[in-house]
């Protein structure tokens, strides 16, 4: 931890030293929340969530990063409970699943009016400068959120 703290306070160094953009590629939300400013998270080489990251934090809108966030853990909890993963593996690339390519680990797709194994969700705006790619409605992706995923994060 204390030679990543050290890496990334380089990275914001050489950042402001050059006047540069820096594009981290990442699995760790703990990096994520240091370093960046906007969070593009992916899935099957496409892009599901676009957002400034207070904003992926606070209010993240796509079931992949709500699976992202409840599977990692929490030092500033002291209840210790038991992360929940994301089922199931990672789609092939060469063989990406028809559809949303999330549906076959998707646990939220019983809310989605549209058949998510058939109809592939396009890249849309959710919010201000908030994007992301799901056949739920953006109404009922928030109250999906608040009831069922952000009271186990
Ligand atoms: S489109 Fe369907 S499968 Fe894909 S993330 Fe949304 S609910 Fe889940």
């Amino acid at each position: 931890m204390t030679v990543q703290a050290q890496i990334l306070d380089l990275m914001r160094d050489l950042q402001a030293e050059f006047g540069s953009a820096i594009i981290m590629i990442t699995h760790d939300l703990g990096v994520v929340a240091e370093i960046a400013n906007d969070v593009l998270v992916m899935y099957g080489g496409r892009c599901v969530e676009y957002a400034e990251v207070d904003d992926l934090f606070h209010q993240p809108d796509h079931p992949y990063t709500w699976g992202l966030l409840s599977s990692m853990p929490r030092l500033d909890r002291v209840k210790l409970e038991r992360l929940v993963p994301v089922a199931g593996n990672p789609p092939s690339l060469i063989n990406v699943p028809p559809g949303c390519a999330f549906n076959p680990r998707c646990a939220f797709k019983e809310f989605s009016p549209r058949p998510c194994n058939v109809d592939e969700p396009q890249l849309l705006e959710s919010y201000p400068k908030h994007d992301s790619r799901c056949h739920i409605p953006v109404p009922k992706r928030a109250e999906v959120f608040a009831e069922r995923v952000a009271p186990k994060l």
